[in-house]
């Protein structure tokens, strides 16, 4: 596993270099960092005369959609095609396969006749490549394709800009998490002067909620619960249904969770049918949700992780916010508040 681009950019030269048709998969419910890192690297791999499919499990959320090259973004679905040409396989923001769900499942036979390439920035991935290139230091993907575009002297469009930014800002929750590092802000900088476009990313990101959005985090709030140094809530199937929002509406609830003062650990539950319970937590600088997560085969990052239980949403609560409170050294049941 290369962590450092000195090493990784020759490395991953090497791999590229001969290959005609290069295959981008990114993670499933793709988020701004994700997006941002398969058009980025994808259209500076066709400016350097590759042919690129670029592959997501499922459709991106409508606030990315002026991502440039979003468009060209194939959305997998049992029937589609996987190209025989396709000689090499980059994952980028996956921080390990079953990220990539269906996929995964479908095409692994497919996927491991060909050498994988890995761009990851998750504390948690485990280097599944045959070249990995994973620097948990770093904001996000997106940073690392712009450090490894620059260690390549390839020339940053305004689009990859514009692309590579998005991630950056959306990744950091626009520069406030703690991998908002001198290097995140030099190169959202660099982006900035190689024409990124700043107004647009703003506009997507804070000025695009839909009023059933709106309403559903309403409802989720309504449902808000603390104990101590947690804050937690709820989207059901219904609650979702009733507001008619988008199946990504619940992101802004935990964006809005993220934002109440006084608690170390936010945590969304959001049921997603068959069973399914998808598990969105945040936290403080001081304490990591990731290793969290971890405990039931998720993972993430230290501030910002997920994971994903088979079981009603009454035992997920129970088990995760258990854990959550054993992470942050509290007896069960009986947390007090903290100080933050
Ligand atoms: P979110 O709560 O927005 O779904 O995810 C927060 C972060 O944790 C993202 O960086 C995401 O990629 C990661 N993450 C979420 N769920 C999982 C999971 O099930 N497995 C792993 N490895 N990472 C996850
Ligand atoms: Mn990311």
């Amino acid at each position: 596993m290369y962590t450092t681009v000195e090493h990784a950019a020759p490395a991953l030269a090497s791999y590229l270099d001969d290959k005609h048709h290069i295959l981008l998969i990114t993670h499933v419910n793709p988020d701004g960092d994700a997006i941002g890192s398969l058009t980025g690297l994808g259209l500076a791999l066709e400016a350097l005369g590759h042919a690129v499919t670029l592959l997501t499990p499922n459709s991106p959320p409508p606030f990315v959609a002026n991502i440039p090259a979003v468009n060209r973004i194939q959305s997998y679905s049992h029937a589609t095609y996987l190209p025989p040409t396709v000689d090499m396989v980059v994952l980028v923001d996956t921080g390990d396969v079953k990220r990539i769900a269906r996929i995964w499942e479908d095409a692994h036979e497919y996927l491991l006749a060909r050498p994988i390439a890995v761009i990851d920035h998750h504390v948690t991935n485990s280097g599944e490549g045959n070249v990995n290139y994973v620097d948990a230091s770093r904001s996000s993907t997106c940073e690392l394709i712009y450090e490894l575009l620059r260690a390549w002297d390839f020339p940053i469009t305004p689009d990859i800009a514009t692309a590579l930014l998005f991630g950056i800002t959306t990744d950091t929750q626009s520069f406030r998490t703690s991998n908002t590092t001198p290097s995140a802000l030099r190169t959202a900088a660099d982006l900035l002067d190689v024409g990124a476009d700043r107004e647009r990313i703003v506009h997507d990101v804070y000025n695009n909620v839909a009023v059933s959005t709106a309403r559903l985090i309403g409802h989720a709030l309504l449902a808000l619960r603390d104990d101590g140094p947690i804050v937690w809530t709820y989207v059901t199937l219904a609650m979702q249904a009733a507001c008619g929002a988008h199946d990504d509406a619940a992101a802004e609830v935990t964006d809005y969770l993220s934002s109440l003062g006084g608690f170390l650990v936010s945590v969304l539950f959001k049921e997603r049918g068959g069973g399914i319970i998808r598990v969105s937590l945040r936290s403080l600088p001081s304490v990591d949700v990731s290793a969290v997560a971890q405990q039931f085969g998720g993972g993430g990052h230290r501030q910002a992780a997920g994971c994903t239980l088979v079981t009603s949403l009454a035992e997920a609560e129970e088990r995760v916010l258990a854990a959550v409170r054993a992470a942050l050294g509290l007896q069960p049941g009986v947390p007090s508040r903290a100080v933050v």
